[in-house]
C-alpha cells in the first residue's frame, strides 16, 4: 500500500518526512509499521503519550475504542505509545474513529508528548524521527541519554549474572509450555501442534523470571529449548506408546505404518516449533538488549 496515497486520502499533512494530523490537540502519525509475524509493512496510525501507558491504560483503550490490533510501541525507550490499523475509507471515518479515541485519551489524563522525553522539560532544540514519529528533544539530552544506556550495556550488559538461573527457569518454563500439549493429549488422544507454539513465549517468560541480562542471545537459548522440547516430547510420546506394549524401540518403528507417522509427527513438531518462534521472534527480540541498541542507533542521526 502507498502510504503517499492513504495520507492523501485521509488528510494527513507531510512534516519532515513523516505524516502528520493534528486532531484535538492530539498528534497523530501515518506510518508503515511491521507487525509481528508480518512480511511487509502495514499503514499504522501511531500515538505518542506524555507519559508511560501501564497495563490498565491500554485495557481502556483497546476496550472502548473497539481497536482490532493494538500494538503497544515505546518511543525514546518509554513505554509511551501505541499503533492501531489505518484502514479507513475516507477521512470522515477516520474522524469518527479519532472522536472516540481523543475522548478515551483525555478521560485518562493522557496527552501528546510535547516535551523532551528525556528530561521532561520544554524549549526544545532538536527533533528526532523516532519510529515513524517527530518528537521534540534537547540534542544534548540525547547524547547524554545515549551515553548512559552504552555504558549500561557495556558494564551491567555484559554482566553473567544469574545466567544459570535464568536458563534453568528458561528450560523449566519450556516444560510448563508443555502441558498444554500434555493435557490436550490425554484428554483426547491427539495432540495439537499449534500448542507447540506457546513454548517459547513460556521458555522465555522464565529466562526473565531468572533476572539475568537479556541480550541478544537469549534468542538463540530460546530456540534451543523450544527445538529441543517439542520434537522431544513427541519422540517421548512414541517410545512411551512402545514401552506400553513392551516392545522395543527399534521393533516398534519397524511396523511401516507406525514408522510412517512417527516421521510425519516428528517433521511436523520440528516444523510448528520453527513457525512458533518466527511469530514469536519480534516479540521476544523487542525485550532483549539486541532492540535497544538498534533503537539507539536511531537515535545517533
Ligand atoms: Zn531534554
Amino acid at each position: 500500500m502507498n502510504l503517499e496515497k492513504i495520507a492523501a486520502r485521509l488528510g494527513f499533512r507531510e512534516q519532515s518526512g513523516v505524516f502528520v494530523v493534528n486532531y484535538k490537540g492530539y498528534e497523530v502519525t501515518l506510518t508503515s509499521y511491521k507487525v509481528p509475524g508480518a512480511l511487509v509493512g502495514l499503514p499504522m496510525l501511531m500515538f505518542v503519550f506524555n507519559q508511560p501507558l501501564d497495563k490498565s491504560q491500554r485495557k481502556v483503550i483497546a476496550k472502548q475504542s473497539g481497536l482490532k490490533g493494538f500494538v503497544p510501541e515505546s518511543v525514546g525507550l518509554i513505554d509511551n505509545a501505541f499503533l492501531s490499523q489505518a484502514n479507513f475509507k475516507d477521512q470522515e471515518k477516520l474522524n469518527r474513529y479519532l472522536d472516540q479515541m481523543t475522548e478515551v485519551f483525555q478521560s485518562l489524563g493522557l496527552k501528546t508528548l510535547d516535551y523532551c522525553p528525556y528530561c521532561g522539560q520544554y524549549e526544545t532544540d532538536g527533533t528526532r524521527n523516532i519510529k515513524g514519529s517527530i518528537i521534540h528533544v534537547h540534542e544534548t539530552c540525547v547524547k547524554n541519554f545515549i551515553d548512559q544506556v552504552e555504558t549500561h550495556l557495556e558494564t551491567k550488559g555484559q554482566s553473567k549474572e544469574f545466567m544459570v538461573k535464568s536458563l534453568l527457569y528458561a528450560v523449566i518454563g519450556g516444560f510448563i509450555g508443555l502441558i498444554p500439549s500434555i493435557i490436550v493429549l490425554f484428554a483426547t488422544g491427539f495432540y495439537s501442534a499449534w500448542l507447540f507454539m506457546i513454548i517459547p513465549f513460556a521458555a522465555f517468560y522464565g529466562f526473565k523470571k531468572g533476572g539475568a541480562q537479556k541480550g541478544s542471545y537469549v534468542m538463540i537459548f530460546i530456540a534451543v529449548i523450544s527445538l529441543i522440547l517439542a520434537p522431544g516430547f513427541m519422540f517421548y510420546i512414541y517410545y512411551a506408546d512402545a514401552m506400553f506394549y513392551e516392545v522395543p524401540f527399534s521393533e516398534y518403528l519397524a511396523v511401516e505404518e507406525i514408522r510412517g507417522y512417527f516421521v510425519r509427527d516428528m517433521i511436523m513438531s520440528v516444523l510448528f516449533t520453527i513457525i512458533s518462534l518466527s511469530v514469536a521472534w519480534k516479540s521476544i527480540y523487542k525485550q532483549t538488549h539486541g532492540q535497544i541498541k538498534k533503537d539507539l542507533q536511531a537515535l545517533k542521526k
